[in-house]
């Protein structure tokens, strides 16, 4: 599962992942804020023509109902085509005249000639003069020649339906317009309509003015999801592959712990058979007629003696093994530890001497096992402490705060080079009565708490100093999951 959860997430992808949502993400902000600043920018431009065109709507309509009073009385009621003509073109020069003052606005007057509503305009700049066979060409119908209005880019129709005048506009792309449309009457009756129109450039116009925006900005909060899904699925697969490491790093230390047991087991069986040979011999002499006697009967008690010290040391291990670890106390277990070295010390007139630091943070441990590290310390350093001179137990946390440091020194002759070399190892010892197993031990339940015990002779004076060194729990730990350590 490991090698294939490496297959499909290699470091080198899940970067380039990373790069992928944060440039998705990056662009969906930037084009979502362009659209809103381009909306915003063209909606005000909209509120400005409105007003503009407002106006310049109003002029028009004045003027050009006051023009129609003017010039219709003076034909008969009948007009004709003539009369229209004549009326179109004044009503040009008025569109002229007016719009002067307003740039940017475009505009005209229908008037009503042979039942059509036709209009003429002036743009404020040329447009584009449309094709012959242009479908959407609308010619004029009338007004002079030199005057007529091209409406390829805009189309204004207009009806009157019901004594209102209706108009529709048509514009064509990248233009929109804001148009303004407004009845003009001569004697209550509509005889025509005045129009004006801003041309607003709009880089999202799509037909129906909103539908490109709303295009846009759905794209661009589509991405910005997206991106967020995808932020969601790539931390999900870090923590996986987090967890995983930290599996395959246990099981890795499992594997080296279950490696240097084995050796340990292998050194065990050769330390039991010596014993177990020296007993079988006496068994085998008493058998032939030859003893007990009290020497071989003591002899026969030592070696038993020797397999009882060597199970019992293995029981530790066991200990070191099954205990859960918890938060706790380092300073609680090392006063423990001197006041249970306290006795012993007494009798060969050694000194205990306790120094713990005040606060310490707690450290993930199963006390019992510490207390056995500690006791295994100090019973050596009792062992070749001379009388008079002291047992130092100290503890403090490691500069950087990340790891606590239990020191156990004494005064006694230290450490030589060959036995530092060998003094962790299962069975070294240069005692005649000794198992060799005590530090073996006391580094194996350091390592089960994830940390290490170390040797080195004093700098300060005489004597040897190991230290425990243990992690300090992770700062979100909960502070009441704090235990102080339980003796039994
Ligand atoms: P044991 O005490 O049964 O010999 P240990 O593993 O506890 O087994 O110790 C291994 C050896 O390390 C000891 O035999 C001794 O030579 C050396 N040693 C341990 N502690 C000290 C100490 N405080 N000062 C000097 N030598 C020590």
């Amino acid at each position: 599962m490991s090698g294939e959860t490496k297959r499909r997430f290699p470091p080198e992808t899940r970067t380039l992942q990373l790069i992928a949502v944060v440039i998705l993400f990056a662009s969906s902000i930037a084009s979502l804020v362009w659209t809103v600043v381009v909306f915003v920018d063209r909606e005000a431009r909209r509120n400005s023509a409105g007003r503009i065109l407002s106006e310049a709507s109003n002029r028009m309509i004045q003027a050009g109902s006051a023009e129609l009073t003017r010039m219709i009385p003076r034909w008969p009621a009948e007009v004709a085509d003539e009369h229209w003509l004549i009326i179109n073109r004044r009503l040009a020069e008025l569109t002229d005249s007016i719009l002067r003052d307003y740039p940017g606005v475009e505009g005209g007057y229908f008037s009503e000639y042979g039942k059509k509503f036709v209009g003429f305009a002036f743009p404020t700049e040329p447009l584009p003069v449309a094709e012959k066979n242009s479908k959407r060409r609308i010619p004029a119908r009338s007004g002079p020649p030199e005057r007529e209005f091209d409406l390829i880019e805009i189309r204004v129709n207009a009806a009157i339906r019901k004594n209102k005048v209706l108009f529709g506009v048509e514009s064509v792309p990248p233009s929109t317009v804001a148009v303004r449309t407004a009845p003009v009457y001569y004697e209550g009756a509509i005889v025509g309509a005045a129009w004006t129109m801003m041309r607003i450039e709009d880089p999202l116009f799509v037909r129906t003015s909103t539908r490109g925006y709303l295009l846009a900005s759905g794209f661009a909060l589509a991405g910005i999801v997206l991106s967020l899904v995808m932020t969601i699925g790539l931390a999900r697969t870090v923590r996986k592959q987090a967890v995983e490491r930290n599996r395959l790093q246990t099981e890795l230390r499992r594997n080296e712990r279950l490696a240097a047991l084995g050796k340990l087991l292998a050194g065990v069986a050769h330390e039991v058979r010596n014993p177990l040979a020296g007993i079988r011999s006496t068994a085998q002499l008493w058998q032939r007629g030859i003893g007990p006697d009290s020497e071989s009967a003591g002899d026969l008690i030592a070696e038993v003696d020797r397999l009882e010290a060597i199970v019992s040391r293995l029981l530790q291990f066991s200990r070191a093994e099954t205990s859960e670890l918890a938060p706790g106390d380092l300073n609680a277990v090392v006063a423990e530890a001197a006041r249970l070295a306290q006795g012993p010390a007494e009798l060969e007139g050694v000194n205990v001497e306790v120094e713990l630091e005040p606060g310490l943070p707690a450290a993930a441990m199963a006390p019992q096992a510490l207390i056995q590290v500690f006791r295994n310390l100090t019973t050596n350093a009792l062992q070749v402490s001379p009388p008079g001179s002291s047992i130092r137990l100290t503890t403090k946390v490691e500069p950087g705060g990340r790891r606590l440091l239990a020191s156990v020194r004494d005064q006694g002759p230290g450490l030589s080079p060959d036995v530092l070399r060998h003094l962790f190892e299962p069975f070294f010892t240069t005692k005649s009565e000794g198992t060799g197993l005590g530090l073996a031990i006391a580094r194996e339940i350091a390592l089960a708490h994830r940390g290490d015990l170390k040797a080195e002779n004093r700098t300060d004076s005489r004597g040897a100093s190991f230290t425990l060194v243990l992690p300090v729990v992770a700062a979100e730990t909960p502070a009441e999951k704090k235990v102080d350590a339980v003796f039994t």
